[in-house]
């Protein structure tokens, strides 16, 4: 049994064989074979070992030609690691005696030594790690070959465990072949762990080294709620995770039962709580949680695994579904936020060095405005069929503000003129999610309808703290000092302006942030739907007086270990079932 840490990002917990997806997407068959293939099956192990070993004599002859004879080496090394008597032994060891079909073989062995290397700790074998895994997809891709089995194939449910998913890999994910999954890299509010959260798929990641550590087939623990993943539990540990699911289901009917009830606070204040969605059909899971309304669609999800981009009908007919589901309830609908982790067919050509930092949401937006204004005239053609709010994201100056207002007006104009019905007092709001903004946000009050802070990016901007980097994720809190002023100086300008404020970053679905919001005096909190009852939970179990003190209260603390453990105390207090302890 191997017990690895990582980083929660999705809740629940699921027992089930792994399957592993190797960095060129392959899924590694776990067949066992029948005794009489045994000898046709070694044949074709040692033609793959014979094809790749070509290639590797080859490449080593091009390196060394064009590059330098040392670079060259490498590949001999290679080489001389395939054609060890040793590893040939142990491979077809697992195929004669474990009855291990060739591809399973070649993974578990190789992955075991890709772990004692990395054991090593000595940085020089530690890096021999890679070469081992450049072994095992070179036989693998002659291997499978023609015959790459995809998860599709999956005949039964299974943990998927991956180096890294991206956001549309996971959006791709077929729910009934796969429960949970897990991943190396990547931090809470990655793309791909929201996507996790939204499909309702418990996941953990950053776990640096459990593509590695997991071998295909072999029976796996993921625990979303604490960040755990358990390779072959022993009897007890199963024992005891069965108890924890049952408890934890316990929990969740309970707060199940809060659905119909209001979010308001024991002295009356009413906090407006919505759903996060990046597809319409998550509308209904949304409702059914308790959710009043969706104040953030993600659309940019429309866009990601397309071979072209989506036409003006394609994003109609997403909103109008998601309209049709809500039956009167508000929708925010936010404009494109594509670049960073999240491409089209086409932007994801365009590398860039600092991709958050660059074409980037509004500024990709504003530089395409065909492809904005298409999605303009869906919105508007939207807001006809029921309250709809547009909302634009990573707003960092005034001018494009303006810019995207002033085509927004444009094709108001051309509605007019064609007669098309539209909301002529749809409300336009901005993210805050870039510092700028937070530091001057009056100015931006002034000339627009809402505010919805975007904690993620906001945390990630201001801290310097990249919210996909595992490595750093430690740092990445809300909890700073610096993020609870930039709040409080947004949701200020916006009471001294009239305008709403609400949060939508994945601050908002953590309930331990849920007095400070509500006492600095957020209106609305957008959050997924998972997140929902526990959030509604803790406005009712609080009063506004009691938030307005804790939010005071942390207004005075200099650090974010004081103000995490602080918030701790206090939610632990309210709901202590939530934050039970195993
Ligand atoms: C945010 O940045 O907090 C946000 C809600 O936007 P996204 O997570 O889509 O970047
Ligand atoms: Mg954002």
């Amino acid at each position: 049994m191997q017990v690895l840490k990582g980083i929660p990002v999705s809740p629940g917990v699921i027992q089930a064989p792994a399957v592993v997806l190797d960095s060129e997407e392959m899924v590694i068959p776990q067949r066992q074979i029948p005794p009489g293939e045994v000898e046709s099956e070694l044949q074709r192990l040692s033609d793959a070992i014979e094809k790749s070993s070509a290639e590797l004599n080859d490449l080593s002859r091009k390196v060394s030609e064009t590059i330098g004879e040392q670079l060259g080496e490498i590949f001999k090394v290679h080489h001389a690691m395939l054609n060890s008597a040793q590893l040939q032994g142990e491979f077809a060891q697992a195929i004669r005696e474990q009855l291990l079909c060739p591809e399973y073989a070649v993974s578990t062995v190789l992955h075991g030594y890709a772990r004692r290397f990395r054991d090593m700790k000595d940085p020089y074998l530690a890096e021999r790690v890679q070469d081992v895994y450049d072994i095992e997809r070179r036989l693998l891709r002659h291997l499978i070959g023609a015959k790459r089995e995809h998860l599709k194939a999956l005949d039964r449910p299974h943990i998927l465990v991956a180096h890294d998913l991206t956001p549309s890999q996971t959006a791709a994910l077929d729910r009934s072949r796969i429960l949970a999954f897990a991943t190396d890299v990547g931090g809470r509010t990655s793309h791909t762990a929201i996507v996790a959260r939204a499909m309702n798929i418990p996941a953990v990641v950053g776990l640096q080294s459990v593509s590695t550590d997991t071998n295909g087939g072999e029976e796996v623990i993921i625990d979303g709620n604490r960040g755990l993943v358990i390779i072959a539990p022993d009897a007890e540990t199963v024992q005891r995770y069965q108890t924890y699911m049952q408890q934890a289901q316990q929990l969740e009917s309970d707060l199940t039962s809060l659905r119909d009830l209001p979010a308001v606070t024991k002295d009356g204040h009413e906090v407006t709580l919505h759903g996060n969605i990046e597809f319409p059909q998550e509308v209904a899971t949304c409702l059914k949680r308790g959710a009043t309304g969706i104040g953030l669609y993600r659309t940019e999800f429309l866009y990601l695994d397309r071979e072209a981009d989506p036409t003006e009908e394609d994003h109609y007919e997403a909103y109008a579904e998601a309209i049709k589901l809500l039956q009167g309830r508000p929708i925010t609908i936010r404009t494109c936020d594509l670049g960073a982790d999240k491409f089209t067919h086409v932007s994801g050509d365009e590398s860039e060095r600092n991709p958050f930092l660059g074409l980037r949401s509004i500024r990709y937006s504003l530089q395409h405005v065909d492809l904005f204004k298409t999605q303009l005239r869906a919105i508007l053609r939207a807001s006809a069929l029921g309250p709809v709010r547009i909302l634009f994201p990573l707003i960092t100056n005034l001018r494009e503000l303006r810019h995207a207002k002033m085509l927004l007006n444009d094709v108001r104009e051309d509605f007019e003129e064609e007669g098309i019905p539209f909301d002529r007092d749809m409300k336009v709001g901005i993210m805050v999610e870039v510092p700028s903004v937070a530091i001057l946000p009056r100015q931006f009050a002034r000339e627009c309808d809402f505010f919805s802070i975007g904690t993620n990016d906001l945390v990630q901007y201001t801290l310097a703290v990249d919210r996909l980097n595992e490595r750093v994720a430690g740092m990445f809190t809300p909890a700073h000092p610096a993020i609870v002023t930039l709040i409080h100086n947004v949701v200020q300008a916006a009471k001294a302006e009239g305008v709403e404020v609400s949060v939508c970053g994945e601050m908002g679905g953590d309930p331990v942030f849920t007095l400070l919001l509500v006492g600095l005096g957020v209106d609305t909190i957008s959050t997924a739907a998972t997140s929902i009852p526990e959030i509604k939970k803790m406005v009712r179990s609080t009063s506004m007086r009691q938030a307005r003190r804790v939010a005071n209260k942390v207004l005075t603390l200099e650090s974010d270990r004081e103000i995490a453990t602080y918030l701790n105390e206090v939610a632990r207090q309210i709901i202590p079932e939530a934050f039970a302890e195993e």
